[in-house]
């Protein structure tokens, strides 16, 4: 680990504060630093000033909206997102997914805000800076060339973030507040499927809240394979909820982690309307197939995270399918 370089940290107490602080050159969002620090320390990175947003007012909160939604400020910690008596009641696959994530000490100070907008991950990429500068750094940062796909032109670091997956099978929307004003938009188009570029967020742009609408009448759950059982990243994740009339699929949504270089809904139009059967289930399994794109950068073989990944899919469809 690097020592880390010379740099500020400014805390605002309001949206508009931040938003100012922000817009400055070299300046990034810091929550709980439980991402944004380790990589700092390897020496990726050296933004001059860290804007922390968990003193802004009202930005730790979860509220309940007259329509049923809820409102969940970005530096909500995923500890209170997990035990919410709300989300846990209204939301449950929420709070599995926050409550997944890394171990219990991470959970306290990491944020809702910070593990949507967390960084890729590679094996040629969280490493100490003398071991990437062994390898010629590699094009997300500092280098000119990727050492998983050899001769492209874009990073295919994964995103392993488990809470996203499960808002975007929620339908939730993010709010967004910038130097052009606030803007929502769906969570899923939040991310975009780059390594590097990551995110949609403009120059000065950061996540506040995010809004997700009831879901009376979805049953839904979440499931990520790692290593171990706590601490450890997935190595494919993925979150499904459903709507049954019936003998008829009403409704399906599927989004998957740990696979591609951001999490995706994975189109599902051919199971709607029709029995969740041996067919159904290999119409799914195509699509899953389609729109994973497992690569080599994390240490465990490819072939096991594609299948993994089919097979959390598909169980956690089947259960759903099953619940009375
Ligand atoms: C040992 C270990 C295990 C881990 N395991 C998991 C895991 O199992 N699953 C998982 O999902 N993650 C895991 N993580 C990653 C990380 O701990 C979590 O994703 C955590 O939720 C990040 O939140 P944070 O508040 O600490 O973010 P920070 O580290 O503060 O920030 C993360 C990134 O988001 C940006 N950011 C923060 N807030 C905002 C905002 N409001 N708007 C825009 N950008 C923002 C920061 O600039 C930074 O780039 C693990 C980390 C470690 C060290
Ligand atoms: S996918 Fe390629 S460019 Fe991206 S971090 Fe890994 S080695 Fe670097």
């Amino acid at each position: 680990m690097n020592a880390l370089h010379e740099l500020r940290t400014v805390r605002p107490a309001s949206v508009d504060d931040a938003t100012r602080a922000l817009v400055e050159g070299g300046a990034q969002p810091l929550a709980g630093g439980t991402d944004l620090l380790p990589n700092l320390r390897r020496g990726i990175g050296t933004p001059r000033t860290l804007v922390d947003l968990t003193a802004v007012a009202a930005l730790d909160t979860i509220a309940p909206l007259p329509d049923g939604s809820v409102r969940l400020g970005a530096a909500t910690t995923l500890a209170a997102l997990a035990r919410d008596a709300a989300v846990c009641a209204g939301w449950p696959v929420l709070a599995k997914a926050a409550g997944l994530v890394a171990g219990p000490t991470h959970r306290e100070a990491a944020t809702l805000g910070g593990n949507l907008c967390q960084d890729t991950r590679c094996v040629f990429y969280n490493q100490s800076d003398w071991w990437r500068a062994g390898n010629g750094y590699c094009l997300k940062y500092r280098g000119d060339k990727c050492h998983v796909v050899v001769k492209s032109d874009r990073c295919y670091a994964t995103y392993h973030g488990d809470v996203a997956p499960a808002l975007i099978v929620l339908d939730a929307r993010a709010e967004i507040a910038g130097p052009g004003g606030a803007r929502t938009l769906p969570l899923a188009a939040l991310f975009v499927e780059d390594g590097k570029a990551r995110l949609t967020l403009a120059a000065g742009e950061w996540l506040t809240r995010i809004v997700v609408p009831p879901a009376a009448g979805w049953r839904a759950d979440c499931a990520k394979a790692r290593v171990r059982d706590a601490v450890d990243f997935a190595l494919a994740g993925a979150a499904v909820a459903l709507r049954r009339d019936g003998d008829r699929m009403a409704g399906l949504r599927v989004a998957i982690t740990g696979t591609n270089s951001a999490p995706l809904a994975v189109p599902t139009g051919d199971v709607i309307g029709r029995p969740w059967d041996a067919d159904a289930a290999q119409a799914l399994a195509k699509a899953v197939q389609a729109t994973g794109n497992v690569l080599a950068t994390t240490v465990a073989p490819v072939k096991y995270r594609r299948r993994m990944l089919q097979a959390l899919v598909r169980r956690l469809v089947d259960d759903l399918w099953k619940q009375p």
